[in-house]
């Protein structure tokens, strides 16, 4: 179907194909490349922050902060139950335990009431995520991290360019990170960053990526790393979408506010906050939730695709997971809100190349649908 409207599709409309083409003309493909410390630097000071880590994916910079963090058996690590399953991987890999959060139902973020209740002598760390386009609530995690002496490590892989309460997401974890997957602001194909203020952690990180290697001896190691390296031309991507990222967030908040007033009217589905007391939303993706059981998300994913338009579920909730599950993990936990939005919730198209033509037949579509 050629006039199928994606979900994503991506904006690649600066300096991208000029510095790839540096990257050809000059032999530089692999991670040695200049691109990357250019990316790096660019990007720490995007965000705010002393160190910026440039890896493979969103995910292997979560792989590699928790294991910078040493975090391991009898550790506790918070974390939102509505998430991507990145968060979960390295902890669940280490030994450690992740403890699971409920969602609000309003913003779909964690659900920051409910943090103080798990917090036990194990706990470490605790994971805030933004999710969607609104930011956590920081401040009460904040306080729960004074309190309690622990690390915030803060996945902000959908979120560069958004603030909380006027600081950069990205700058409110004592480690953070991002992906640069084709539907983030962002984006290198795949690709990911880690930054902190931190120098230690910052030098642990760098090192778990690339096969801690010694600086004295090469191919002499005392601990075992990966190969998280991101390549020259990715980072030539990197760097000139982020040139682009101040248009890429007006983008995203163009798109977030025409489904806004088209479809906010439909009294059968949630739309997005338009802004909380801290953040407006960035609408990196625009989602919706049908109220009432009639239908499922499913069922409108269905009806959607039958009529030309691309769409994605909401995340699966973590203590669902057959994985995490046939590993006896979260027994008997129930968290509704995580459960509703998950079978009621999904996204529509929202990417950066969303044409208004686009976004203006999704709209008449679901309007038909649901009115
Ligand atoms: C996209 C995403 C990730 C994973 O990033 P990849 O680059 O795809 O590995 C992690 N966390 C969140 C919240 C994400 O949205």
């Amino acid at each position: 179907m050629s006039d199928f409207i994606p979900v994503n599709e991506p904006l690649l409309s600066g300096n991208e194909r000029k510095y790839l083409m540096e990257c050809l003309d000059t032999g530089w493909i692999s991670s040695e490349g200049p691109f990357v410390e250019r990316f790096e630097a660019a990007f720490a000071e995007t965000v705010g922050r002393r160190h910026a880590i440039a890896t493979s994916s969103g995910t292997a910079s979560l792989d590699a902060v928790i294991s910078a963090l040493a975090l391991g058996p009898g550790d506790e690590v918070i974390v939102p139950t509505f998430t991507i399953i990145s968060c979960l991987h390295q902890i669940v890999r280490s030994g450690a335990t992740p403890v699971l959060i409920d969602c609000d139902p309003d913003t779909w973020n964690m659900d920051t009431s409910l943090i103080e209740a798990r917090i036990t002598p194990q706990t470490r760390a605790i994971m805030a995520v933004h999710i969607y386009g609104l930011p956590v609530d920081m401040a009460p995690i904040e306080a729960l991290a004074r309190e309690h002496n622990l690390t915030i490590i803060e996945d902000a892989a959908e979120m560069l360019g958004q603030t909380y309460r006027g600081r950069h997401c990205g700058s409110l974890g004592d480690v953070s990170i991002f992906s640069f997957y084709p539907n983030k602001l962002v984006t290198t194909g795949e690709g990911g960053m880690i930054v902190t203020d931190d120098d230690d952690l910052a030098q642990r990180c760098r090192s778990l990526r690339n096969l801690c290697f010694q600086p004295t001896r090469r191919f002499v190691h005392e601990e075992l790393g990966y190969n998280f390296r991101m390549t020259n031309l990715q980072a030539a991507l990197g760097l000139a979408q982020l040139e682009k990222l101040d248009d890429h967030i007006r983008i995203k908040r163009h798109i977030g506010h025409r489904y806004h007033e088209l479809l906010s009217p439909l009294s059968g589905i949630q739309s997005p906050l338009p802004r909380t007391e801290f953040a407006d939303n960035l609408y990196w993706v625009y989602g919706i939730v049908l109220k009432g059981d009639q239908q499922t998300a499913a069922d409108l994913m269905a009806a959607l695709g039958r009529r030309g338009i691309g769409t994605r579920p909401f995340f699966y909730p973590m203590h669902l997971q057959p994985v995490f599950m046939n590993m006896g993990l979260f027994a008997d936990e129930h968290h509704p809100v995580a459960e509703r939005i998950a079978d009621y919730g999904l996204y529509i198209p929202s990417g950066l190349a969303l044409t208004d033509e686009q976004l203006e037949r999704t709209a008449t579509v679901l309007t038909e649908l649901l009115g």
